[in-house]
């Protein structure tokens, strides 16, 4: 047995017929598509202050178990898990993220193939023989960042100077328009 020393030349049918389980961590900065949208990056131009570790970044921690479902689909039943910083849309400062993705993907060579999948499954596309999969596990992660990052309300600098104007902003009831309808 030999230990794939990267994920970056996968072959899932040999990895499925040994039921093969790959587990390991990758550095983040091989995740450049993901490393774009980190906080450190985005506020960092120059990059020489690159040595200043505010914002930590972990490896990507993996776990990987091949096999074929009842239908001989080669998948990969995996968890992808790494921390990162992200900006707040709301206050622009840093916010910690973890991704955090349970997944199974499902090799096929074309789009039908794909389209017949189950839902749970995410369909990766390869030539029937080898695949990148550390590109895999990078969308994934893509996937799984929220589309709008911001701290949770009592950790943001900016909510909590919105939620007190808005408490002593009295609005009328969305509803208002709704009751007068009624009446009628
Ligand atoms: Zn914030």
């Amino acid at each position: 047995m030999k230990e794939p020393c990267h994920l970056e030349n996968i072959e899932p049918h040999k990895l499925a017929q040994h039921q093969s389980k790959l587990t390991g961590h990758l550095p983040f900065s091989d995740f450049v598509r993901v490393e774009e949208l980190a906080f450190s990056s985005a506020a960092n131009v120059d990059d020489e202050s690159d040595e200043g570790s505010a914002s930590p970044k972990s490896d990507v921690h993996y776990e990987l178990a091949f096999g074929y479902d009842e239908n001989r689909q080669a998948i990969c039943s995996g968890h992808v898990k790494v921390n990162m910083g992200l900006q707040c849309q709301r206050c622009m400062n840093r916010v910690d993220h973890q991704v955090d993705s349970d997944f199974v993907f499902a090799f096929v060579k074309t789009d039908e193939q794909a389209a017949q999948l189950p839902r749970s499954y995410e369909p990766v596309m390869f030539d029937g023989y080898a695949v990148n999969l550390r590109e895999a596990l990078e969308d994934e992660i893509l996937l799984a960042l929220p589309a709008f990052p911001a701290h949770d309300d009592g950790d943001c600098e900016l909510a909590v100077a919105t939620a007190s104007a808005e408490s002593t902003n009295e609005k009328p009831s969305p509803f208002a328009g709704l009751t007068e309808l009624l009446k009628k």
